[in-house]
């Protein structure tokens, strides 16, 4: 049985998806739970793009424990120098080096000479070989690349110390059967090849992205790159979970395996979608909410006699749990702490404090608080709290049905030189008067792209969860909000997309087109 390498970039590829913003706390978040998922490779960051992803890429370094962390870099001494001191202090750092390799964006990107686009390649590996322990080289546009430049190039690395190849799909452009002749060439013709890795990363721009991945393991490829949800750039990479599932459920067909828990799995789907403020569709392969529900009465009643009828993958073993034992208001500190330990999250003494008394806030107002409701609290944003920041002090709206009935808010707000300010204005709607008010008090033209909102959980008192997206001082963020009141919530949202800006952590652009 073979064994493939999982490399994550849900925090670099992934975090290129349109309008998203980790802060930190919460890729630092991410990069433990991909670590206890046991991928073996973390795409941290691209530490020579600014100083947010250094620092970022640094943190995640020395706080994961098992798996290898690696960071971005072009083929220039001063990204791969960045990357070393991102690195140097994790227990297996590798660096990821890229050049486009194709006609076309060698012609109109890099306007450089296939010979010059080799030699910059050969020259970075050595380079970086010198203070990387292990250097992964990806030919950016592999997939439209002609096969004999990349055979080339890829012998050339190779001899200058290259330990990863990886040919990516960047465009989305490429199909299951290519995609293994492409790999199935490699392995045959490129020089030395038995010494190194081949590594795959695809795109989902034609819905291929987890075909492609599994059509290049066939052909050779003996690691995939992936996100968590398959988020990232454009139509986005490849699912890992769905990969890893495939493997798993399919070893008789590709003989292949990984060392993921994969009962960690859906955990860290949530984590990821909670954080990132992207929803995963219902039906969503392994991971949506209907992944595992039967509805037809013909498939119930099979699945009643013999679950193998139409189950192919179990609930567990995906770390779908049965509903566990809700807690209620009468539950204390020592339960709750018992359920968060369950549900994976570490927490220092004053984020305790805060999330139990959140918890207590809403075991008064909903009858039983469950998993999900406990998840969402303890992955809610925290930092309009902190100085420096802009935080809701009380909100009042007055809404009415009638028509010609102007809704009104009226909020105050601390600002981040900690005054309290008070003002209020109208809307056509409530969530519209609440944001009004807000624009107001902030004092900028504030755009608002996109507003989404759900619900936690069924029922009538469920907390309610609002994703926004929008545009401030020419920089655009995304923000979240969770609480009991949709209007609240909604507030929560709005200032911690302009809180996200003013911390300086907004939707960073890309120095260019990445693998
Ligand atoms: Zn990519």
């Amino acid at each position: 049985m073979r064994e493939i390498d999982i490399f994550d970039t849900t925090l670099r590829d992934g975090e290129q998806q349109p309008g998203l913003n980790l802060n930190l706390d919460e890729k630092l978040e991410i990069a433990k739970q991909l670590d206890r998922l046991g991928v073996n490779i973390i795409e941290a960051g691209f530490p020579a793009s600014n100083d947010g992803d250094f620092h970022s890429v640094q943190k995640i370094a020395r706080a994961v424990k098992n798996s290898t962390v690696t960071g971005l870099s072009r083929v220039v001494k001063k990204d791969i120098d960045t990357a070393y001191e991102a690195l140097k202090d994790t227990a297996n750092p590798r660096i990821h080096i890229f050049i486009a390799t194709s006609d076309i964006h060698i012609k109109h990107k890099l306007l450089m000479t296939q010979q010059e686009v080799l030699d910059a390649a050969v020259e970075a590996v050595r380079y970086a070989k010198q203070k990387f322990p292990v250097v992964q080289f990806s030919a950016e546009d592999a997939c439209r690349t002609s096969w004999d430049f990349l055979t080339k190039i890829s012998s050339e690395v190779i001899r200058a110390g290259v330990d990863v190849i990886n040919l990516p799909d960047t465009v989305g452009y490429t199909t299951p059967n290519e995609i293994k002749a492409m790999f199935q060439h490699m392995k045959q013709h490129v020089h030395d090849v038995e010494k190194i890795k081949l590594s795959a990363h695809n795109h989902d721009d034609l819905g291929m992205a987890v075909a492609n991945s599994l059509a290049a393991i066939e052909g050779g490829a003996d690691q995939v790159e992936c996100t968590i949800n398959g988020i990232g750039e454009r139509a986005g990479n490849a699912s890992l979970e769905e990969i890893a599932v495939a493997l798993q459920i399919r070893k008789d067909y590709y003989a292949a395996n990984s060392t993921l828990k994969l009962n960690e799995l859906k955990r860290t789907s949530n984590l990821v979608s909670k954080l990132t403020g992207t929803i995963v569709p219902g039906n969503k392969a392994i991971v949506g909410a209907n992944a595992f529900a039967h509805e037809s009465g013909i498939h119930q009643d099979g699945v009643l006699k013999e679950s193998t009828t139409y189950e192919i993958i179990t609930p567990e073993l995906v770390g779908v749990e049965k509903n566990s034992l809700p807690l209620g208001k009468l539950s204390g500190k020592h339960a709750f702490k018992t359920k968060i330990t369950e549900l994976g999250f570490e927490l220092e003494e004053e984020d305790l404090k805060r999330v139990f008394k959140a918890f207590k806030d809403l075991a008064h107002k909903k009858k039983s608080v469950t998993d999900d409701d406990i998840f969402a609290l303890l992955t809610a944003e925290k930092s309009g709290s902190q100085s420096g920041m802009y935080e809701l002090k009380s909100l009042q709206v007055n809404v009415a049905t009638q028509e010609n009935v102007i809704q009104t808010a009226t909020v105050i707000v601390r600002t981040p030189d900690g005054e309290e300010i008070q003002e209020a204005a109208t809307g056509k709607g409530s969530v519209e008067a609440v944001y009004n008010t807000l624009s107001r008090l902030i004092g900028e033209p504030i755009q608002l792209e996109d507003y989404r909102i759900q619900s936690v959980t069924g029922g009538e008192d469920a907390l309610a969860e609002v994703v926004v997206h929008l545009t401030y001082n020419d920089e655009s963020s995304l923000g979240r909000g969770t609480a009991h009141d949709v209007l609240e919530a909604s507030a929560f949202a709005y200032l911690n997309a302009v809180n996200r800006i003013i911390s300086g952590n907004p939707t960073k652009e890309p120095i260019e087109e990445l693998v």
